[in-house]
């Protein structure tokens, strides 16, 4: 159980001391408010939001959020009122610590609750996306307490984390929070499953959690011996679901999964990250075609690190990943990792790097019907996003199978009209063929063109490209 001082710790090794005076406030505020409580765990209900608080603090979220963190509860669940949060704490907190309040009170059940969760969490998430990282940080803790819960309630939240909050985690690019969310769940929604899974992987965890204990010495001395100053070096474990949905994938063959664990290094500079990579190559001779830089290229989600594949000492491949403490945290905190320094995008401003909430927004207010609403959520959102470019170097985001006749409408209902072909990188195709990440993709328009081809509502993967094609063509 992490307890305050816990917290403390953490807080001040990367924040502000007047920003530990606050959170020592919020905390003896919050105790107060929620003494004599106790949680169905049976530990006094103060510990929870210690937990959640401490989850932002990991993610290096701003204070504020902290701060809320630890006050989220009291307004519902305490004789406190929101007032008293704004006189106490102003106006920034009391407007976070309301927005997980909004999310929490829930009248539905069934389908009917579902859409009402994700319209309620998608309004929030509109107007401060802190809101709904506090949420996630709360929903960790709560999982990780579930135990206490009442059995018949404990399916319908895990299955609520599983099939929101991690999916939600992974389109903000949080995946160390969509990792844990997921691990925490799947016990209790597949428990056969999960008991499979974790019987196939027993011995070959425990033999290379061993193994990659030798390479990380082995690694540390090296790397030490060069004089490269190292930050952090952990064996990273994958993530136990989502290594079972890839046993569905490779015919539940666990000989064909790779990187069970990996080293993952993390470094001062960049220019540390490339010597690493080239003293390591030294010792041990890299696999060919798995050396890759996508620190020069970052993937199309902005995803940076070397990636190297080695054989060792003891005749074993490990994977290597290498990267800078920057690089570290955006690629498990994903948005998360910008809130400190206050960027576009965190406030409902100026969103430049979440478009796709946008798109949410019009999703969200032209679509009344629940059920459409989750089909639409379900497929456009939260399928596997592929990343493709306008010839001017913009970034698309579309689902897997998406088509170029996607592309066009996600551009403009009119050049999805008009459009007559497509080049992917630079050559003529179909309007059928599915686009991959990285792709280039231009649009060739007749301005003369007025109709789309009814043909087409089975030639693309959007729900959003199959309703404007319907609607034009029933314009007709
Ligand atoms: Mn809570």
């Amino acid at each position: 159980m992490l307890t305050f001082e816990d917290l403390k710790k953490i807080l001040t090794l990367n924040y502000r001391e007047e920003d530990v005076k606050l959170i020592v406030k919020a905390f003896h505020f919050a105790s107060e408010a929620h003494k004599g409580q106790k949680r169905r765990t049976g530990e006094d209900y103060i510990y929870h939001a210690i937990a959640t608080a401490y989850n932002l603090a990991q993610m290096k979220m701003d204070i504020a959020s902290i701060a809320a963190g630890l006050l989220h509860d009291v307004p519902e669940d305490t004789d406190f009122t929101f007032e008293d949060l704004k006189s106490n704490f102003g106006s920034e907190i009391h407007n976070l610590v309301k927005g997980v309040t909004k999310l929490g009170t829930l009248k539905y059940r069934g389908m009917e609750r579902y859409a009402e969760n994700l319209r309620k969490m998608f309004l929030a998430m509109s107007q401060d996306l802190r809101v709904i990282i506090i949420k996630l940080a709360d929903r960790i803790h709560n999982m990780e307490t579930l135990d206490g819960v009442r059995p018949e309630k404990r399916l319908r939240i895990a299955q609520e984390t599983l099939e929101i909050y991690a999916p939600l985690a992974n389109r903000l690019g949080m995946f160390r929070i969509k990792n844990q969310l997921e691990d925490l769940a799947f016990p209790y929604v597949y428990p056969e499953e999960y008991k499979w899974t974790m019987s196939l992987i027993a011995d070959r965890l425990k033999s290379e959690a061993k193994y990659i204990e030798e390479i990380k010495k082995l690694t540390q001395k090296e790397l030490t011996k060069h004089n490269i100053e190292i930050n952090s070096i952990r064996g990273r474990v994958k993530g136990i679901y989502s290594l079972y949905k890839k046993l569905l994938r490779k015919g539940k063959d666990v000989n064909k999964i790779y990187d069970l664990i990996a080293l993952r290094i993390v470094l001062k500079e960049v220019a540390d990250c490339y010597s690493a990579m080239g003293i390591l190559h030294k010792k041990w001779t890299p696999l060919k075609g798995r050396v890759k830089d996508y620190i020069a290229q970052p993937k199309p989600n902005g995803y940076k690190s070397l990636h190297t594949s080695v054989f060792t000492d003891f005749s074993k491949i490990v994977e290597i990943q290498i990267r800078t403490v920057e690089m570290d945290e955006e690629a498990e905190y994903g948005v998360a990792a910008h809130s400190k320094y206050k960027e576009v995008g965190m406030l409902g401003k100026g969103k430049k790097q979440l478009k796709w909430l946008d798109h949410l927004m019009e999703i969200q207010k032209t679509i009344t019907d629940n059920t459409e609403f989750i089909k639409h959520i379900k497929n456009d959102l939260f399928l596997d996003q592929i990343f493709v470019f306008t010839p001017k170097g913009d970034v698309v985001e579309l689902p897997e199978n998406a088509t170029p006749l996607d592309f066009a409408y996600y551009i403009h209902s009119d050049i999805g009209s008009k459009c007559v072909g497509a080049k992917i990188n630079n050559q003529m195709t179909s309007l059928e063929t599915k686009l991959k990440s990285g792709d280039v993709v231009e649009i060739i328009t007749d301005k003369n063109r007025k109709q789309p081809n009814a043909d087409w509502l089975h030639m693309v993967a959007t729900n959003m490209a199959k309703n404007k094609i319907r609607s034009q063509l029933n314009k007709k």
